[in-house]
């Protein structure tokens, strides 16, 4: 038996864009379930096995990884936390300006670049910073969405979700929004948008107990860029899917002559920002650095874990063109472009420099290359979507990262977040 339900407004996913429409829609007062595809994990958040059960890995035959969280707060349970303001082009191309929410949203969740104690004694990511200084480069401190009452630098897990809730994550927002009267279901896969007469007439689910149908008068895919697309083609919306980008990144690692490495640093405290628009350079935990080369099987570098102590690591973060594709069943189809290559070999051999500067031995090494964590491009604004993130089928919204019509090439959850409040004012004006 089919379950049934109804209400005002359906939100499909709970990263960054459905957390924040959810609660600002609901803090209205409108009537909302919120659905969400995975679990309400408290276990193992901040733990290695994280990475088995939040995580979704996909690789595509050519070698691309793209990862993400399928859980409530979505891949913000997973990221490192780091903010940036959007790129120009929202504004400049799109129609979208985003100024006052950004400034709202820095203010709410007190938004700053990180304190000295962030890096002030962590002697292998101060080498990096100084030698990128020696070649004429600037690593400057970065912005994030981290509490620096709460967090311990020298645990450097964010990636895994922060154990004492120093990285903020859209959880809160979603905490928020069923404060406010909104009703989360999770373990609930939306599979497809259900239509009459071009309009939304609600969504269809599968979950533990069976199908349910939610009966809605408007429904947001915040499914993210890998999830929304699959359910918008499934329900007629066949333009969506192209124009996948995910900002693959080089992860690097090497072992110094002598003295500390970055073991026990924290990630990306500190980036070059000069090459944004091909690629951003910044530094990486050690131990991290390591697992990028496990999740790209370059087990060649486990041979020096002895010498995990002396270990330094870098990323490249490569603003990659959207020549991807995610296909009706969720498979990922993405090739570096010859021009991604020839970006990707450039800010390899930047990182590698300012690595030899800070002492690492050049033959120690070892080079992850195509990690990506920016899923975006396939229901885009112009293609997909207007700029008020209608699709064709009335009442049908997507806000979530796969509107943007290209990368960035910086992290998106800020622009994310203002994005959405911006929706959802536009929705309720
Ligand atoms: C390791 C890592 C580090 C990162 N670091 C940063 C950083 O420092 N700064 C930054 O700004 N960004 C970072 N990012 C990227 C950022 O987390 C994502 O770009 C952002 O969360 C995307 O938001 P979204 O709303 O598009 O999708 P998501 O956050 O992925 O949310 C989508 C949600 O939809 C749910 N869902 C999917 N399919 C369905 C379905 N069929 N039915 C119901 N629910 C569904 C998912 O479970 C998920 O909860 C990082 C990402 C990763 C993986």
């Amino acid at each position: 038996m089919i379950r049934e339900l109804k209400t005002r407004t359906v939100i499909v996913g709970t990263g960054p864009g459905g957390a924040t429409i959810a609660k600002e829609l609901a803090g209205r007062g409108e009537d909302v379930i919120i659905v969400e595809k995975g679990r309400d994990h408290q276990w193992p958040i901040g733990r290695t096995a994280a990475y088995v059960t939040m995580y979704d890995i996909k690789r595509s035959a050519d070698g691309v990884i793209v990862r993400r969280g399928i859980t409530t707060g979505g891949s913000t349970m997973l990221y490192s936390g780091n903010s940036y303001d959007p790129p120009a082009f929202m504004k400049e191309e799109l129609g979208l300006d985003l100024a006052d929410e950004v400034a709202e949203t820095k203010e709410e969740l007190s938004i700053h670049p990180v304190p000295e104690f962030f890096f002030k004694d962590y002697v292998g990511t101060l080498r990096l910073v100084e030698a990128a200084d020696a070649l004429g480069y600037h690593m400057q401190p970065q912005e994030r969405f981290i509490d620096p009452k709460l967090c311990d630098p020298a645990c450097d897990r964010c990636l895994f979700g922060c154990a004492v809730g120093a990285k903020w994550t859209s959880r809160s927002y979603l905490k928020d929004a069923v404060a406010s009267g909104a009703k989360l279901i999770t373990r609930c896969d939306i599979k497809e948008v259900l239509v009459g007469e071009g309009a939304v007439e609600g969504v269809l689910a599968k979950t533990p107990s069976g199908p349910m149908r939610i009966h809605a008068d408007r429904v947001i895919l915040a499914a993210g860029a890998i999830g929304t697309p699959v359910i918008l083609k499934r329900s007629g919306v066949t333009d969506a899917g192209s124009h996948f980008f995910t900002d693959p990144m080089s992860v690097m690692v090497g072992v110094m002559k002598d003295g500390p490495g970055t073991f026990h640093e924290i990630t990306y405290t500190f980036a070059d920002l000069s090459d944004v628009g091909e690629f951003v350079i910044g530094n990486v935990g050690a131990v991290n650095a390591l697992a990028a080369q496990i999740i790209k099987r370059r087990y060649g570098i486990l041979l020096r874990s002895p010498q995990v102590k002396r270990m330094v690591g870098m990323f490249v973060k490569l603003c990659d063109e959207p020549t991807g594709s995610i296909d009706i069943k969720g498979k990922l189809h993405k090739k570096l472009s010859p021009a991604d290559e020839e970006r990707m070999a450039r800010g390899v051999a930047k990182a590698k420099a300012i690595m030899a500067k800070a002492g690492v031995i050049p033959e120690t090494i070892s080079v992850a290359k195509g990690i990506g964590g920016h899923p975006g491009g396939t229901a885009a604004v112009g293609r997909v979507i207007g700029n008020d993130l209608q699709t064709e089928v009335k009442n049908l919204y997507v806000c979530d990262n796969s509107i943007m019509p290209y990368s960035g090439g910086i992290p998106p959850v800020l622009t994310l977040i203002a994005l959405a409040k911006k929706t959802a004012r536009t929705i309720l004006a």
